[in-house]
């Protein structure tokens, strides 16, 4: 398995940050690798810590984990996104709930030009988040993917219960223009713990139907969720899809898009 979205926080922020414990989730699983966000600014700004930096020194000499960056939102995006593509990342995770900003706004579109130019990938939180449900209603990313076909993003909880079935519009309907546009599964299994993202093994099904299985991707939503979650997931995908389809949701298609060898 190769899986994405783990959220690497430090230490001063979170007692159970740092590397080291996400790397004993390596060897639980025996991982191929997996991609590994930055810490947001909000978090980091306190401590004075530049995260794109501090993340490219947790990950440092270990090629199986991959780094996306993170933006400060009331900086100009151009400079940001030149270090994140310098330090060898590969793409950025975007918050626009909790980084408050709007997916179409002034900023994020100057960060969409500048993401296209050094081909990297926008994995963005979608769905309820306490925050303005316009500045990243399921409508603004169809207004994104309209405007940038060449701007490769994952759709993470495929905007969780509330706007699931807008997020498969947005997906279906830019299809066709040649967009690769992709389904995170993330915090999505779980109908008790996860009650505003959850998609359920239906939810699945209806992506597999609607979009298709080559556009799925297994996210770990790490730290927030625990060896046991992680195993449970893992279960009811391979319950529910076939060993090869199983295969590319929780690696293979990932792999594929960062153009690495399974
Ligand atoms: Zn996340």
């Amino acid at each position: 398995m190769f899986l994405n979205h783990v959220h690497i926080i430090p230490k001063e922020i979170s007692p159970g940050g740092g590397i080291e414990p996400f790397l004993q989730l390596v060897d639980a699983f025996e991982l191929e690798g997996a991609v590994c966000f930055a810490p947001f600014t909000y978090q980091t700004d306190p401590l004075g810590l530049n995260p794109n930096r501090w993340l490219y020194q947790q990950i440092k000499g270990k090629d199986y984990l991959i780094g996306y960056g993170t933006l400060d939102p009331t900086r100009a995006p151009e400079d940001q996104i030149k270090e994140i593509a310098d330090l060898g990342f590969r793409g950025v995770k975007l918050h626009p709930s909790a980084q408050k900003f709007d997916v179409f706004g002034v900023w994020a579109r100057a960060a969409y030009e500048s993401l296209v130019t050094h081909n990297l990938i926008a994995d963005f939180h979608t769905g309820v988040h306490w925050h303005r449900l316009r500045d990243s209603h399921p409508l603004q990313f169809d207004e994104v993917a309209f405007h940038y076909p060449e701007l490769v993003m994952v759709f993470e909880h495929m905007g969780g219960w509330h706007y699931f079935r807008e997020m498969v519009a947005v997906v279906v309907n830019n299809q066709q223009r040649g967009n690769r546009l992709y389904a995170g599964i993330a915090s999505v299994l779980d109908r008790e713990r996860q009650r505003y993202w959850y998609l359920g093994v239906d939810g699945l099904e209806d992506i597999k139907w609607q979009i298709g299985v080559q556009q799925m991707i297994y996210g770990m939503d790490y730290p927030y969720n625990d060896e046991a979650q992680l195993r449970r997931d893992i279960d009811m995908i391979r319950g529910c899809f076939s060993a090869e389809e199983s295969a590319q949701i929780l690696g293979g298609n990932l792999q594929a898009l960062l153009g690495l060898s399974p």
